[in-house]
């Protein structure tokens, strides 16, 4: 066994019992077919979410529900074999066809996927598959959708020694010892929607604040001070608090100090992201949260947000801009996380085959405490790092995003593995960084686990071995 898989084994792990290997179970009907061209098959989970096609089918083929078998095994055909090709782009301004009531781009290829049944294909992969998935990306082969669902699959639990040595192989050979360092700059906490796992959401009666351009002038001094050039924008959702004109702002009074500019704020149209891209911002940032059509709707109750396609379709929105990085990600915790990270997986691959010219980052977070939000689901350290693996594994040229809210030492042992990008001396309320004193300091999103300054951060990835960088060296190019 080498340095690197004991260190692995022996110390992140230490939830070892939780989860059990499932080697003798039945092989997926399809699985023998591997072709991505994938097809059209008729359903649309997202319009007809409720009704949950695939799941009455798998747990009773021929059921009353009206579904077959050989429904059953289209729907999970289409799981394993997924068409990357939208029905048609998605509209500029997020418009949706009036009579198909399609919105192409992603969201047409997310709605042929029934997500209630993502699990029980993901739950059906055995201790062959996930072999026959090393085996491949060993050989440095793409792997396919049915590899993946292997991967993140119970069944690769007893297989996560092998999986980290790949994927920290494949690390080295794609990014080198570099980990690239960035800070979030939160511009506003104002929000118009109604998030039942947020902080910012409009009904909590928190402090509300959005930074002036003196304020935020102050802040990003305070972050260029610390070696920061690559700083993320945040606000909530209100189109009037902080409306496109004062985005466009912020980011031409910071140009002169961030060569990377990314934005992580409500979802914009293409001509506003085409704006803001002239005025220095080279990045975006937009979370799917969850990828579950009927629990999107439980967890977003008012607001913009409400609208899943709007917001599915805005990373093919930034990419129609010229966006040059793109970053999404599913918050773990809101649904069954295998099948969020499935679909992660789906959007990614349907990034880079449609939109070539962008970086692609991905990221998933796990649920913390913030204001108004109790009783978290847990995902637990064991499970949460083979998702991250198979993720490496499945998209090799993916920058992989891990934040302070993951605690100092689970951070310091995934950056030697898959993790490519941190956060750094995060601060998650406006004005956090400087203008703040303790008595006004604004609300939090939500709280972080790791807080450790950016230079203490710097150092300690140096200690590891790593090559900590402050500047993504193709921004320059820009
Ligand atoms: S997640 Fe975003 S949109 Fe939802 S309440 Fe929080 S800041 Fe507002």
């Amino acid at each position: 066994m080498s340095t690197t898989e004991e260190t692995f084994s022996q110390t992140i792990i230490s939830d070892r019992d939780h989860l059990t290997s499932k080697s003798q179970q039945e092989e997926e009907p399809g699985s023998s077919l591997h072709d991505p061209s994938g097809s059209r098959p008729g359903l649309n989970p997202y319009s007809s979410a409720e009704a949950s096609p695939g799941s009455s089918a798998e747990s009773s083929p021929g059921s009353s529900s009206g579904t077959n078998a050989a429904q059953s095994e289209e729907i999970h055909r289409i799981i394993l074999q997924p068409s990357l090709n939208p029905d048609f782009p998605a509209h500029p301004e997020g418009k949706m066809d009036p009579e198909k009531r399609d919105a192409g781009g992603f969201a047409s290829v997310a709605a042929r996927v029934d997500f209630s049944s993502i699990a029980t294909v993901v739950s059906r992969r055995t201790d062959r598959d996930v072999k026959r998935a090393l085996d491949r990306a060993a050989s440095r082969e793409q792997l396919s959708f049915y590899d993946y669902c292997a991967l993140i699959s119970p069944a690769a639990d007893s297989y996560l020694e092998a999986m980290a040595v790949a994927a920290r192989d494949l690390t080295l050979q794609r990014f080198g010892n570099v980990i690239q360092l960035f800070a979030p700059l939160y511009l506003s906490n104002e929000c118009n929607s109604h998030c039942t796992y947020c902080g910012f959401s409009v009904g909590n009666q928190i402090r509300r604040k959005t930074l002036s351009m003196e304020e935020l002038d102050r802040e990003a001094d305070a972050l260029y001070e610390q070696g920061i050039r690559h700083v993320l924008l945040l606000t909530g959702e209100d189109y009037r608090a902080t409306p496109v004109e004062y985005l466009e702002k912020a980011a031409l009074q910071i140009r002169d100090r961030f060569p990377s500019i990314s934005i992580e704020v409500y979802p914009l149209k293409t001509p506003d992201y085409a704006r803001l891209r002239k005025a220095g911002v080279d990045g975006l940032a937009v979370y799917q949260e969850t990828y579950d059509p009927v629990r999107y709707k439980e967890v977003h109750l008012q607001g913009m947000k409400k609208r899943l396609e709007f917001r599915l379709n805005c990373p093919d929105r930034a990419g129609q801009a010229g966006i040059r990085k793109i970053a999404i990600g599913a918050l773990l915790g809101l649904s069954d996380p295998a099948s969020e990270v499935y679909m992660l997986g789906l959007h990614g691959r349907y990034l880079m085959h449609n939109f070539w010219q962008t970086q692609l980052s991905v990221s998933l977070p796990r649920l913390r405490q913030a204001t108004g939000v109790s009783d978290l689901p847990e995902v637990r350290d064991r499970e949460f790092v083979r998702y991250l693996l198979a993720l490496r594994l499945f998209l090799p040229d993916a920058v992989i995003t891990l934040s302070t809210r993951e605690s100092p030492e689970f951070r310091d042992r995934m950056a030697g593995l898959c993790i490519t990008q941190m956060s750094a001396g995060s601060k998650t309320d406006p004005g956090g960084y400087r203008i703040s004193s303790e008595q006004d300091r604004a609300a939090e999103q939500f709280s972080i686990d790791d807080h450790r300054s950016i230079g203490v951060m710097r150092n300690r990835l140096k200690e590891l071995g790593k090559d900590p960088i402050f500047l993504d060296w193709s921004s320059v190019l820009k």
